[in-house]
């Protein structure tokens, strides 16, 4: 087993829960960088939207503790740490071999900014970013899906 510092070693950045019970290391560079505004994210997160990083599953290293895991729909897997209750990543069974973390658990969200806004017709009226980035209605076109299924879930209103 490799140790933290043969991790780190190898890791492009590095990031963390609030109270520190959780620091994972990435790998390689990730391959989208966006800001979901879909109403899952929303109430996950408590948060009016949600920044993501994807990467490759394989990139992403636990070096201290594991996070929890919530289902937030069949197909859908959140973490987050069981302490602090930070958001830290979102799988879907669809694209398996990647994984999207959180922007803001990582020690320097400035190095990756995002690119684009996503799910812009979930959000709320309020919301206003005036950054000049592209705004999907829905998931960028010719991507996976990416958030945003409409589904019902229990915790939300229809
Ligand atoms: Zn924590
Ligand atoms: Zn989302």
């Amino acid at each position: 087993m490799q140790s933290s510092e043969d991790i780190m070693s190898h890791c492009l950045t590095a990031g963390g829960c609030l109270c520190g019970a959780l620091r994972y290391g990435l790998r390689g560079a990730p391959t989208v960088s966006m800001i979901c505004h879909c109403r899952t994210c929303r109430r996950a997160a408590g948060s009016p939207t949600v920044a993501w990083l994807t990467c490759s599953a394989e990139n992403l290293s636990w070096m201290r503790g594991k996070p929890a895991a919530f289902a937030s729909s069949p197909a859908v897997v959140r973490t987050f740490c069981a302490s602090c209750g930070t958001p830290l990543t979102y799988t879907h069974a669809e694209r398996p071999s990647e994984v999207d973390v959180t922007t803001c658990t990582l020690d320097n969200p400035e190095a990756f900014p995002p690119t684009y806004h996503a799910w812009v017709s979930h959000d709320l009226a309020w919301v206003r970013f005036g950054d000049g980035l592209t705004a999907y209605h829905a998931a960028k076109e010719g991507e996976p899906c990416r958030h945003g299924l409409p589904r019902n879930y229990p915790g939300l209103p229809a």
